[in-house]
């Protein structure tokens, strides 16, 4: 620096606009979202995009609306000029995405930039007029061929920028990224048709008046097409509207999940909290959901002033969004909670009343204490029966009818049926062949492979491979969310002694509560803890490890110690498991709600549908 105190200069306006364009223009998709942006403003119902080498040597943005008069046309690029709002009060009823009056100006500053425009010829002008910029000064105003719309032309971006023009990626990469924003823009304008060619070729083509279904369908595989939930709902005044899909088919990464608000593309926090915690607990910490949500709601609930690319917004009333936007996702997951399922048409052709023979077969109860797997079935509680569970099973899947209504009715039917239900081929069903064990709804156990995991098939004809440990897991923590807080516990005859530390015991102090409302019976003397009663579905050996990590501090709230406990007292991997043991757990998975996943949210079930295999035996593409 000068020793000499400056003076204090107004900048020349290219040099402004460079500094705006620093934040306004970060790559060659983030020009090419103003100029869509714009044509999209004008009221277009077809945008042409031509981009070359990545958008670096040409963006090209052709449209058919309403176009620029030519005397406004150097008005439009110059800054803080725009025909979108008037006043600081339009803000709060913006319908269009530009408002700052900045874009063009910053993209002209660090290119060679042309706009032709012409208004419409009813208005008798007709004649287009196309304007140049070169790095921000204006070079040539003259007339052009055009006679509807605009085609702006951003040649050599940030040439004069040598610092923006080093971070540019590949030229690949940068049509990729162009790519990617064209179809998040193409999704929330559905009347608009759009087409991209790079290097002479067409990238992309969205016809004009697509359902969102078809456009998702040309930018996401089939997989993730035939996984995805729609998504309708309104709270106070917010839709939340759009698709979720089924969390099996989740992917790596945040700024995958698609969100708008009032038809904008933005990043926010807040929602994408709000999709993660519609999922916890189906999903793994690493992974996202696949979904594209559209938020809309009053303009003046929302502030897009707050970065000048308007990728973020702040909302008036945060929580409210978050809690419509979860409770939409909830109800979409609830309702498509569609694995194991059969046809729905197939329900009624169903005869339950076969199978209920086969419930009253003793040898599918769930064993409570089976020998060296006395932790693995003790979620049975005293008073309810296994008959009751399966009863639960059947209803989760629909089957309402034929229960035995008394005792004599229930063994009369035990008698009087088959005791193996054979389908008749007019039912539709694959007859059963007498080595699979039946189950609740419409399942057949098969067998279990790797001591590990169970297999069934369903009456689809579908394989399932069900995980024996994240099956139980699951199953008792429902179990120990339903007995949480109802005062069961089971009283050790002889209470356990655990020596503790003194900072376990202040953690003991501040876990007490919760611990007894697991169920645990606990006092404290000394250096020693006794445990006088455990939660039912711990065994005592595992309610003293289960302690162990409580008091280490490794477990922060309830759900987490429901989750620890559940994994403790779950079957292990690798243990071998009788029929009827297998099927009495399959019972229990099968009439839990959140079946699909453990609490950590590792899946509990594979399923391969005939399609699926023929893939994988490659019999079809
Ligand atoms: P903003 O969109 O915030 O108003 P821009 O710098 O992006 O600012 O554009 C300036 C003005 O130029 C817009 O307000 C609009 O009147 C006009 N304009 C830009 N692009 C188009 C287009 N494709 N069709 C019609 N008018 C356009
Ligand atoms: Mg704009």
């Amino acid at each position: 620096m000068s020793e000499k105190k400056r003076r204090i200069v107004l900048l020349p306006p290219e040099l402004r606009n460079q500094i705006a364009a620093g934040e306004v223009v970060e790559r060659p998709a983030s020009a090419l979202k103003e100029l869509v942006e714009n044509s999209l403003d004008a009221g277009a119902g077809r945008i042409d995009v031509t981009l070359e080498n990545g958008g670096q040597s040409l963006i090209r943005v052709q449209d058919d609306g309403c176009g620029i008069a030519a005397e406004d046309l150097e008005l439009a690029v110059t800054r803080h000029a725009t025909s979108k709002i008037e006043n600081f009060h339009d803000l709060e009823r913006l319908n269009s995405y530009g408002f700052r009056g900045e874009a063009l100006p910053s993209i002209a500053s660090v290119s060679r930039f042309s706009i032709a425009s012409a208004v419409s010829p009813a208005d008798g002008q007709g004649a287009g007029y196309c304007l140049e910029v070169e790095h921000g000064r204006i070079a040539a105003l003259r007339p052009s061929a055009l006679h509807r719309g605009t085609v702006v032309e951003v040649r050599d971006l940030f040439a004069n920028v040598p610092a923006r023009l080093k971070f540019l990626k590949s030229p690949s990469t940068e049509l990729r990224r162009a790519q990617e924003w064209l179809s998040r823009i193409a999704l929330a304008r559905l009347k608009a048709g759009f087409t991209l060619n790079s290097g002479g070729r067409e990238a992309l083509r969205f016809l004009p008046d697509q359902s969102l279904r078809d456009r998702l369908a040309q930018i996401w595989p089939a997989l993730i097409m035939d996984a995805l939930l729609p998504v309708d709902m309104e709270r106070h005044g917010i839709r939340v509207r759009g698709f979720a899909a089924a969390p099996q088919v989740s992917q790596p990464r945040g700024d995958r999940i698609l969100l708008y608000v009032n038809g904008r593309p933005v990043i926010d926090k807040g929602l994408l909290a709000a999709v993660r915690e519609a999922y916890k607990g189906r999903l793994t910490s690493r992974d996202y959901p696949q979904a594209v949500l559209f938020v809309d709601l009053d303009p003046a609930g929302v502030d897009v002033n707050v970065h000048p690319a308007k990728s973020e917004v702040r909302f008036r009333d945060s929580a409210a969004v978050f809690s419509a936007a979860l409770g939409a996702l909830r109800n979409a997951l609830i309702a498509g909670s569609a694995v194991p399922d059969a046809p729905a048409e197939d329900k009624s052709a169903h005869a339950p009343r076969g199978f209920w023979g086969e419930i009253d077969n003793p040898r599918l109860l769930p064993r409570r204490e089976s020998a060296g797997h006395t932790a693995a079935f003790a979620y049975c509680q005293p008073g309810q029966t296994a008959h009751s569970s399966l009863a639960e099973a059947a209803s989760a899947y629909g089957e309402t009818a034929a229960q035995p209504r008394s005792a004599e009715e229930s063994a009369a039917s035990v008698s009087d049926r088959p005791r193996r239900p054979i389908a008749r081929e007019e039912d539709g069903r694959t007859p059963r062949p007498p080595h699979e064990p039946p189950l609740p709804g419409r399942f057949a156990y098969l067998g279990q492979v790797a001591e590990t995991y169970l297999a069934l098939r369903d009456d689809s004809g579908a394989l399932i491979l069900v995980d024996q440990h994240a099956a139980h897991e699951r199953v008792l923590f429902e179990a120990a969310q339903k007995d949480a807080f109802s005062g069961k516990s089971r009283p050790l005859a002889l209470p356990l002694e655990l020596r503790l530390h003194p900072s376990e015991k202040a953690r003991f102090y501040e876990l007490d509560k919760h611990l007894r409302s697991l169920g645990f019976e606990l006092a404290c003397a000394d250096a020693s803890l006794l445990v006088l009663a455990t939660p039912p579905l711990l065994s005592r050996a595992h309610a003293g490890q289960f302690l162990r990590e409580a008091l280490a501090g490794r477990k922060d709230d309830l759900a987490e110690m429901l989750a620890s406990m559940s994994c403790k007292g779950a079957v292990k991997a690798g243990q071998r498991l009788t029929d009827d043991e297998a099927a009495g757990l399959l019972a229990q998975w099968l009439a839990v709600a959140e079946r699909e996943y453990c609490p950590h949210g590792r899946p509990c079930m594979l399923r391969w549908d005939a399609a699926a295999l023929e893939k994988l035996f490659k019999r079809r593409q």
